[in-house]
């Protein structure tokens, strides 16, 4: 089984394209990349990002779809409207071959730098990618973003899963909701939402949200439902984060991959 990851590079490996495989790897799917920003960062510090050329995105998601069946798709930064423009375009063209799509919007790293060129590509990501899509996963402030509904309460957390459904994604994952020492992520289909919980652990790390992403696919590829591929993901992601937790490498984030 055969997936691509649509990301930036991250040279310290801890997020986008490099992490994404690691990801794959761990769990027994074979997988490419499409890189779509060059960022410039370490586990301290962010400083910047280059996208890259509209016209290398598309000739590599050319050779991609043109080679081995591409069963699975993750789709991390996608930094201007002209690599959003190709990588729609090439997920229209090729919608009824792949299995299953995973969106993990990410648009602000932890580290607080914006991820996207403009928020005016909230419209499009929106209108153009959503509907293509068979999970998003957003963290509150990215479900926010993309619902303009401010989530303080589980109540509007419900609202804004809905909100990301009726945009045509047929679920929609949000995580990172902290409680009372736990920390809650919800799965929202059209006839089911449920919450999973873990305690919050006292480290922070460096692309939790891409390696939950790139999990959950693979375990959709493998073949279990929605449900329980989101309980296999969480529980595996928790794992390598707990271990992390007791053997810390890094600045401001942790790495755990
Ligand atoms: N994808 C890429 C390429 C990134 O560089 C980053 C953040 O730096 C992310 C995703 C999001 O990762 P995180 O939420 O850990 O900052």
């Amino acid at each position: 089984m055969y997936a691509i990851s649509i990301a930036g590079f991250d040279p310290s490996g801890g997020a986008g394209v490099l992490l994404d495989l690691k990801v794959f790897s761990l769990l027994g799917i074979r997988g490419g990349g499409v890189i779509t920003a060059l960022t410039l960062q370490n586990t301290s510090t962010f400083l910047g990002w280059e996208p890259v050329e509209r016209r290398y995105v598309e000739k590599v998601l050319d050779l991609l779809f043109s080679d081995v069946p591409v069963k699975g798709v993750k789709i991390g930064m996608v930094p201007t409207p002209e690599v959003l423009e190709v990588v729609v375009f090439y997920l229209k063209k090729h919608r009824n071959e792949i299995s299953y799509i995973v969106y993990d919007p990410v648009l602000r790293a932890t580290l607080g730098y914006p991820l996207i060129a403009s928020s005016q590509m909230l419209f499009t990501i929106k209108k153009e990618l959503l509907p293509l899509v068979d999970t998003i996963t957003p963290n509150l402030e990215e479900a926010s973003l993309l619902t303009e509904i401010k989530i303080s309460s589980s109540s509007d957390l419900r609202k804004a899963a809905k909100t990301l459904l009726k945009l045509g994604c047929k679920s929609v994952v949000i995580t990172g909701y902290s409680s009372r020492g736990n920390v809650y992520d919800f799965l929202c289909g059209s006839s089911y939402f449920l919450s999973f919980s873990k305690k919050l652990l006292n480290t922070e790390f460096h692309g939790t949200g891409c390696a939950f992403s790139s999990a959950l696919l693979c375990f959709l590829l493998k073949g279990f439902s929605k449900i329980f591929a989101f309980k296999k993901a969480k529980n595996w992601l928790y794992l390598y984060l707990k271990k992390a937790q007791d053997f810390p490498i890094g600045g401001r984030l942790c790495l755990f991959l």
